[in-house]
């Protein structure tokens, strides 16, 4: 007996032109929370029942499913198989790159490690190509990963590239200058990988406020805007992508972005993130939403 999953809205840019136009490319970013992580790792203070995986699978698929997007990218994905057969019966198909060292192998009986994902449906797109990488912090091999996928849409054979990554976590004085040039990295390669320079989205779990470089490095060496930030009138990100209680304190911030080139979109419409009344005191996860992160999903006009 779940309590009904949490319901959000759409709020609209003010200059969006039409409701749900056949333009628009309807894409959903999410760190779904590894299930090793969240029943070994992570330490969360909620009910044992909400980190069930018997529950959470479901909670997951709800949420993937309810707002109709067109392309998903995931992070902390451990069980891969699961999403693909399921999401494979509604039409979807799919990629998965692993973390080369992931932290859900140190755990007992775990589902081998946790990677970025994307998802599309497969009956108004195309995958015309699939490039992967792990992310290098000084010409070294770091631990995170970037998933970059080229897609040509049915309705009018326009192409375009979806890139999702999972960058380093944690707080610590060098961190934000490694998730910097993690980000250098990841625009190299989608660079290297985008010769006929084809729009690009970005949605990940950059692990880091806008106040870091990185976000900077993303806006303006990226030549991308936000989604979230451009669809609010006064430009700001939203208060919190993550809220969560854990033994040592509460977490509420925003580290999860969907970017996109900015010559080559306008975002129309963001889903609103849940409200503090609505999490409730335990926050996230809980019986009612299953990852301590919680979905951006955006319409993008393709110009
Ligand atoms: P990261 O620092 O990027 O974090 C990995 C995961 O931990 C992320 O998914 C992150 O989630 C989550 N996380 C962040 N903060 C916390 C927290 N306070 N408590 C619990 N989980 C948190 O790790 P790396 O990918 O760089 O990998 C860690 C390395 O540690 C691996 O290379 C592995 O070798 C080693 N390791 C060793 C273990 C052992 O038993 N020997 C156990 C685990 C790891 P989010 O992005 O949502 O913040
Ligand atoms: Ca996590």
């Amino acid at each position: 007996s779940l309590p009904p999953m949490i319901g959000r809205s759409f709020v609209e840019a003010e200059n969006a032109e039409h409701i749900a136009s056949p333009d628009t490319i309807r894409i959903m970013q999410w760190n779904i929370l590894a299930q090793s992580l969240a029943e070994k790792s992570d330490k969360f203070v909620c009910p044992e029942e909400a980190l069930h995986w018997n529950h959470r699978r479901w909670r997951i698929l709800e949420e993937v499913l309810t707002y109709g997007a067109d392309i998903i990218c995931l992070q902390e994905v451990d069980h891969y198989n699961f999403l693909k057969a399921t999401l494979g019966k509604v039409g979807f198909q799919g990629c998965f790159f692993p973390k080369p060292d992931s932290p859900c192998c140190y755990n007992k009986g775990n589902n081998g490690p946790d990677g970025c994902a994307i998802f599309f449906d497969a009956s108004k797109y195309t995958l015309l190509r699939i490039e992967q990488k792990v992310l290098e912090v000084f010409r070294c091999q770091s631990n995170q990963v970037v998933v970059m996928c080229t897609f040509q849409r049915k309705l009018d054979n326009r192409k375009f590239c979806v890139v999702t990554t999972h960058l380093k976590a944690r707080v610590g004085a060098l961190l934000p200058t490694l998730r910097n040039e993690q980000g250098k990295d990841l625009l190299q390669f989608v660079k290297n990988n985008n010769s006929q320079n084809l729009p690009v989205i970005y949605a990940g779990d950059f692990n880091a406020e806008p106040s870091e470089p990185v976000y900077r490095t993303m806006i303006q060496l990226g030549e991308v805007s936000s989604s979230y930030a451009m669809v609010n009138p006064d430009e700001r990100e939203p208060e919190y992508t993550t809220w969560k209680v854990r033994e040592d304190g509460e977490v509420c911030h925003t580290i999860d972005y969907i970017f996109y080139s900015r010559n080559n979109f306008t975002p129309e419409r963001v889903l609103s993130m849940p409200s503090g009344e609505q999490l409730g005191e335990g926050r996230a996860p809980s019986l009612a939403y299953p990852s301590d992160h919680f979905s951006l999903c955006c319409d993008l006009r393709l110009l």
